[in-house]
Protein backbone atom coordinates (compact mmCIF):
# COMPACT_ATOMS: atom_id res chain seq x y z
CA UNK A 1 0.00 0.00 0.00
CA UNK A 2 1.16 3.61 -0.56
CA UNK A 3 0.94 5.97 1.38
CA UNK A 4 0.18 9.93 1.65
CA UNK A 5 1.74 10.78 4.78
CA UNK A 6 5.24 13.09 3.89
CA UNK A 7 8.19 12.02 5.66
CA UNK A 8 10.40 14.99 7.52
CA UNK A 9 14.16 14.51 7.46
CA UNK A 10 15.77 14.84 11.25
CA UNK A 11 19.00 16.57 11.66
CA UNK A 12 20.65 13.26 11.81
CA UNK A 13 19.54 12.22 8.63
CA UNK A 14 16.72 9.81 9.53
CA UNK A 15 13.41 10.08 7.86
CA UNK A 16 10.55 10.20 10.39
CA UNK A 17 6.47 9.79 8.86
CA UNK A 18 5.32 12.90 10.10
CA UNK A 19 1.80 11.39 11.50
CA UNK A 20 1.84 8.67 13.06
CA UNK A 21 -0.03 5.78 16.21
CA UNK A 22 0.12 6.63 19.82
CA UNK A 23 -0.79 4.34 22.63
CA UNK A 24 -0.33 6.31 25.80
CA UNK A 25 -3.16 4.80 28.20
CA UNK A 26 -3.46 1.85 25.52
CA UNK A 27 -4.37 -1.73 28.20
CA UNK A 28 -1.44 -3.38 27.73
CA UNK A 29 -4.00 -6.46 27.41
CA UNK A 30 -5.44 -4.60 24.15
CA UNK A 31 -2.43 -3.13 22.53
CA UNK A 32 -1.63 -5.81 20.32
CA UNK A 33 -5.44 -5.96 18.89
CA UNK A 34 -5.49 -1.98 18.44
CA UNK A 35 -1.94 -1.66 16.93
CA UNK A 36 -3.15 -4.20 14.51
CA UNK A 37 -5.79 -2.30 13.48
CA UNK A 38 -3.44 1.02 13.10
CA UNK A 39 -1.35 -0.92 11.28
CA UNK A 40 -3.96 -1.96 8.68
CA UNK A 41 -5.33 1.80 8.87
CA UNK A 42 -2.31 2.43 6.99
CA UNK A 43 0.13 3.83 10.06
CA UNK A 44 3.84 3.10 10.06
CA UNK A 45 4.89 5.07 12.72
CA UNK A 46 4.26 4.01 16.16
CA UNK A 47 4.93 6.02 19.52
CA UNK A 48 5.09 4.19 22.38
CA UNK A 49 7.15 4.20 26.19
CA UNK A 50 8.53 1.88 28.68
CA UNK A 51 5.97 3.71 31.21
CA UNK A 52 3.24 2.85 29.33
CA UNK A 53 3.66 -1.17 29.99
CA UNK A 54 2.37 -1.85 26.20
CA UNK A 55 5.73 -2.24 24.68
CA UNK A 56 4.79 -5.93 24.42
CA UNK A 57 1.39 -5.78 22.92
CA UNK A 58 3.12 -3.34 20.13
CA UNK A 59 6.15 -5.88 19.29
CA UNK A 60 3.38 -8.59 19.04
CA UNK A 61 1.35 -6.71 16.57
CA UNK A 62 4.63 -5.42 14.13
CA UNK A 63 5.51 -9.61 14.24
CA UNK A 64 2.07 -10.69 13.20
CA UNK A 65 2.04 -7.60 10.52
CA UNK A 66 4.34 -9.11 8.54
CA UNK A 67 5.47 -5.86 7.59
CA UNK A 68 9.40 -5.06 6.87
CA UNK A 69 11.40 -3.69 9.62
CA UNK A 70 12.17 -0.97 7.50
CA UNK A 71 8.21 0.38 6.54
CA UNK A 72 7.74 0.98 10.37
CA UNK A 73 9.14 3.40 12.41
CA UNK A 74 8.86 2.79 16.16
CA UNK A 75 9.60 5.31 19.13
CA UNK A 76 10.07 4.75 22.79
CA UNK A 77 11.52 6.13 25.56
CA UNK A 78 13.31 6.02 28.53
CA UNK A 79 11.55 6.65 32.18
CA UNK A 80 12.20 8.76 35.12
CA UNK A 81 14.15 6.34 36.98
CA UNK A 82 16.59 4.96 34.61
CA UNK A 83 18.71 8.05 34.04
CA UNK A 84 21.80 6.81 35.12
CA UNK A 85 24.06 5.14 32.58
CA UNK A 86 24.17 1.62 33.74
CA UNK A 87 20.44 2.10 34.09
CA UNK A 88 19.64 3.14 30.43
CA UNK A 89 21.35 0.76 29.00
CA UNK A 90 19.74 -1.93 30.91
CA UNK A 91 16.45 -0.21 29.69
CA UNK A 92 16.49 -0.11 26.06
CA UNK A 93 17.79 -3.75 26.13
CA UNK A 94 14.60 -4.40 28.10
CA UNK A 95 12.32 -2.19 25.62
CA UNK A 96 13.92 -4.13 22.53
CA UNK A 97 13.08 -7.61 24.01
CA UNK A 98 9.34 -6.20 24.78
CA UNK A 99 9.09 -5.27 21.05
CA UNK A 100 11.04 -7.64 19.73
CA UNK A 101 13.36 -5.43 17.83
CA UNK A 102 17.14 -5.13 17.55
CA UNK A 103 16.69 -1.63 17.44
CA UNK A 104 14.24 1.13 17.63
CA UNK A 105 13.72 4.10 14.97
CA UNK A 106 13.68 6.75 18.06
CA UNK A 107 15.00 6.78 21.66
CA UNK A 108 13.86 9.57 23.72
CA UNK A 109 14.74 10.77 27.60
CA UNK A 110 10.80 10.98 28.54
CA UNK A 111 11.18 14.04 30.49
CA UNK A 112 13.25 15.79 32.08
CA UNK A 113 12.97 14.95 35.99
CA UNK A 114 14.94 18.86 36.81
CA UNK A 115 15.05 18.51 40.37
CA UNK A 116 17.04 15.40 40.01
CA UNK A 117 19.84 17.21 38.44
CA UNK A 118 20.39 13.66 35.50
CA UNK A 119 19.02 14.67 32.00
CA UNK A 120 22.20 15.65 31.11
CA UNK A 121 23.63 12.39 31.66
CA UNK A 122 20.35 10.63 30.57
CA UNK A 123 21.20 12.57 26.84
CA UNK A 124 24.84 11.03 27.57
CA UNK A 125 23.14 7.99 27.96
CA UNK A 126 21.24 7.85 24.90
CA UNK A 127 24.43 8.70 22.64
CA UNK A 128 26.38 5.83 23.83
CA UNK A 129 22.92 3.76 23.18
CA UNK A 130 22.37 5.16 19.40
CA UNK A 131 26.58 4.58 19.17
CA UNK A 132 25.68 1.05 20.12
CA UNK A 133 23.31 0.41 17.24
CA UNK A 134 19.72 0.37 19.32
CA UNK A 135 18.27 3.33 17.77
CA UNK A 136 18.69 5.06 14.62
CA UNK A 137 18.21 8.66 16.36
CA UNK A 138 18.01 9.94 19.32
CA UNK A 139 15.88 13.19 21.12
CA UNK A 140 14.20 13.95 24.20
CA UNK A 141 10.62 14.46 25.66
CA UNK A 142 9.19 17.51 27.81
CA UNK A 143 12.46 19.43 27.56
CA UNK A 144 12.41 23.28 28.37
CA UNK A 145 14.52 25.78 26.26
CA UNK A 146 17.10 25.83 28.74
CA UNK A 147 17.61 22.38 28.91
CA UNK A 148 17.89 21.76 25.87
CA UNK A 149 20.76 24.57 25.42
CA UNK A 150 22.68 22.46 28.17
CA UNK A 151 22.23 19.22 26.34
CA UNK A 152 23.87 21.04 23.38
CA UNK A 153 26.30 22.78 25.74
CA UNK A 154 27.33 19.59 27.17
CA UNK A 155 27.81 17.22 24.50
CA UNK A 156 27.99 19.43 21.02
CA UNK A 157 24.98 16.66 19.76
CA UNK A 158 21.48 18.31 19.60
CA UNK A 159 17.99 16.03 20.09
CA UNK A 160 16.69 15.12 16.54
CA UNK A 161 13.35 15.75 18.43
CA UNK A 162 11.69 17.37 21.50
CA UNK A 163 8.13 15.75 22.26
CA UNK A 164 6.20 18.56 23.94
CA UNK A 165 2.37 19.25 24.57
CA UNK A 166 1.23 20.98 21.93
CA UNK A 167 -2.21 21.57 20.89
CA UNK A 168 -4.24 24.87 19.56
CA UNK A 169 -5.16 25.94 23.42
CA UNK A 170 -1.72 24.93 23.79
CA UNK A 171 0.80 26.00 20.56
CA UNK A 172 4.26 26.58 22.23
CA UNK A 173 5.51 28.98 19.31
CA UNK A 174 8.50 30.56 21.60
CA UNK A 175 9.26 26.69 22.47
CA UNK A 176 9.17 25.96 18.58
CA UNK A 177 10.84 29.00 17.56
CA UNK A 178 13.74 28.08 19.23
CA UNK A 179 13.53 24.44 18.26
CA UNK A 180 14.21 25.73 14.64
CA UNK A 181 16.89 27.83 15.47
CA UNK A 182 18.76 24.46 17.09
CA UNK A 183 17.51 22.38 14.00
CA UNK A 184 15.28 20.53 16.64
CA UNK A 185 11.85 18.66 15.01
CA UNK A 186 8.90 19.21 17.42
CA UNK A 187 6.45 16.71 18.22
CA UNK A 188 3.56 17.64 19.24
CA UNK A 189 1.98 15.10 22.51
CA UNK A 190 -1.74 15.13 22.99
CA UNK A 191 -2.70 17.08 19.84
CA UNK A 192 -5.87 16.54 20.17
CA UNK A 193 -5.60 17.73 23.74
CA UNK A 194 -5.91 14.55 24.87
CA UNK A 195 -10.18 14.85 23.83
CA UNK A 196 -9.79 17.11 27.11
CA UNK A 197 -11.09 20.71 26.14
CA UNK A 198 -13.69 21.86 23.46
CA UNK A 199 -11.14 22.33 21.06
CA UNK A 200 -13.52 20.76 18.73
CA UNK A 201 -16.45 23.57 19.53
CA UNK A 202 -13.90 26.50 18.81
CA UNK A 203 -14.86 28.66 16.02
CA UNK A 204 -12.63 28.46 13.21
CA UNK A 205 -12.17 24.87 14.15
CA UNK A 206 -15.23 24.54 13.48
CA UNK A 207 -15.70 26.75 10.47
CA UNK A 208 -12.89 25.09 8.33
CA UNK A 209 -14.30 21.83 9.48
CA UNK A 210 -17.59 22.39 7.95
CA UNK A 211 -15.60 25.02 4.42
CA UNK A 212 -13.58 21.75 3.60
CA UNK A 213 -16.13 19.30 4.70
CA UNK A 214 -14.43 17.17 7.41
CA UNK A 215 -14.59 16.69 11.15
CA UNK A 216 -12.76 18.95 13.87
CA UNK A 217 -10.37 16.85 14.53
CA UNK A 218 -9.11 16.18 11.09
CA UNK A 219 -8.81 20.32 10.92
CA UNK A 220 -6.67 20.11 13.86
CA UNK A 221 -4.25 17.36 12.92
CA UNK A 222 -3.85 19.34 9.71
CA UNK A 223 -3.12 22.51 11.60
CA UNK A 224 -0.47 20.40 13.12
CA UNK A 225 1.29 19.09 9.93
CA UNK A 226 0.88 22.12 7.96
CA UNK A 227 3.12 23.91 10.95
CA UNK A 228 5.20 21.24 10.52
CA UNK A 229 4.73 19.28 13.91
CA UNK A 230 5.24 15.28 13.88
CA UNK A 231 2.03 14.13 15.45
CA UNK A 232 0.41 10.72 16.57
CA UNK A 233 -2.89 11.09 18.33
CA UNK A 234 -4.59 8.20 19.70
CA UNK A 235 -7.50 6.12 19.55
CA UNK A 236 -8.71 2.85 20.74
CA UNK A 237 -12.00 2.49 17.93
CA UNK A 238 -10.87 2.02 14.39
CA UNK A 239 -13.22 4.32 12.76
CA UNK A 240 -11.11 7.13 14.55
CA UNK A 241 -8.15 5.64 13.49
CA UNK A 242 -9.10 5.64 10.07
CA UNK A 243 -10.02 9.39 10.27
CA UNK A 244 -7.52 10.66 12.21
CA UNK A 245 -5.05 9.34 9.07
CA UNK A 246 -7.07 10.97 6.62
CA UNK A 247 -5.58 14.35 6.48
CA UNK A 248 -4.09 14.44 2.84
CA UNK A 249 -7.48 15.34 0.76
CA UNK A 250 -8.01 18.91 1.93
CA UNK A 251 -5.59 21.38 2.72
CA UNK A 252 -6.11 24.98 5.49
CA UNK A 253 -5.85 28.23 4.24
CA UNK A 254 -2.97 30.70 5.36
CA UNK A 255 -5.91 32.14 7.02
CA UNK A 256 -7.20 29.22 8.47
CA UNK A 257 -4.36 28.11 9.89
CA UNK A 258 -3.31 31.73 11.65
CA UNK A 259 -6.48 31.75 12.96
CA UNK A 260 -6.94 28.20 14.69
CA UNK A 261 -3.16 28.99 15.93
CA UNK A 262 -4.52 32.72 17.89
CA UNK A 263 -6.61 30.31 19.89
CA UNK A 264 -3.80 29.90 22.13
CA UNK A 265 -4.62 30.39 25.88
CA UNK A 266 -0.85 28.90 27.24
CA UNK A 267 -3.35 26.02 28.69
CA UNK A 268 -1.97 22.80 29.65
CA UNK A 269 -3.57 19.55 29.72
CA UNK A 270 -0.48 17.80 31.40
CA UNK A 271 1.59 18.37 33.48
CA UNK A 272 4.34 21.17 33.83
CA UNK A 273 7.44 19.31 33.25
CA UNK A 274 9.14 20.98 36.03
CA UNK A 275 6.38 19.02 38.45
CA UNK A 276 7.85 15.45 36.69
CA UNK A 277 10.21 14.18 39.15
P1 LIG B 1 -4.54 12.87 21.96
O1 LIG B 1 -4.55 14.35 21.88
O2 LIG B 1 -4.04 12.06 20.80
O3 LIG B 1 -6.00 12.47 22.38
C1 LIG B 1 -6.46 11.16 22.37
C2 LIG B 1 -7.95 11.19 22.72
O4 LIG B 1 -8.64 12.07 21.82
C3 LIG B 1 -8.60 9.84 22.52
O5 LIG B 1 -8.47 9.05 23.67
C4 LIG B 1 -10.02 10.22 22.19
O6 LIG B 1 -10.70 10.45 23.39
C5 LIG B 1 -9.87 11.52 21.46
N1 LIG B 1 -9.91 11.35 19.98
C6 LIG B 1 -9.02 10.73 19.16
N2 LIG B 1 -9.38 10.82 17.88
C7 LIG B 1 -10.53 11.51 17.86
C8 LIG B 1 -11.40 11.94 16.82
N3 LIG B 1 -11.14 11.68 15.54
N4 LIG B 1 -12.53 12.63 17.17
C9 LIG B 1 -12.80 12.91 18.45
N5 LIG B 1 -12.01 12.55 19.48
C10 LIG B 1 -10.89 11.85 19.19
O7 LIG B 1 -3.72 12.50 23.30
P2 LIG B 1 -2.55 11.53 23.71
O8 LIG B 1 -2.89 10.12 23.47
O9 LIG B 1 -2.17 11.92 25.09
O10 LIG B 1 -1.35 11.97 22.74
C11 LIG B 1 -0.95 11.25 21.60
C12 LIG B 1 0.30 10.46 21.88
O11 LIG B 1 1.34 11.30 22.37
C13 LIG B 1 0.15 9.43 23.01
O12 LIG B 1 -0.64 8.32 22.66
C14 LIG B 1 1.60 9.14 23.30
O13 LIG B 1 2.15 8.30 22.31
C15 LIG B 1 2.19 10.54 23.23
N6 LIG B 1 2.28 11.19 24.56
C16 LIG B 1 3.50 11.52 25.04
C17 LIG B 1 3.64 12.14 26.26
C18 LIG B 1 5.02 12.49 26.75
O14 LIG B 1 5.16 12.89 27.91
N7 LIG B 1 6.02 12.38 25.93
C19 LIG B 1 2.53 12.44 27.03
C20 LIG B 1 1.27 12.10 26.53
C21 LIG B 1 1.16 11.51 25.28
Amino acid sequence: MTSDVPTITLNDGIEIPQLGFGVFKVDPAETERIVTDALEAGYRHIDTAAIYGNEEGVGAAIAKSGLARDELFVTTKLWNDRHQKDSAHAAIDESLAKLGLEHVDLYLTHWPTPAKKDYVEAWEALLEIKEAGKTRSVGVSNHQIAQLDELVAATGQTPSVNQVELHPAFSQLELRIHHQKLGIHTEAWGPLGQGKYDLFDRGPIVEAAEAHGVTPAQVVLRWHLQIGNIVFPKSNSKHRMVENFDLFGFELSAGETAAISLLDENKRVGSHPDDVN
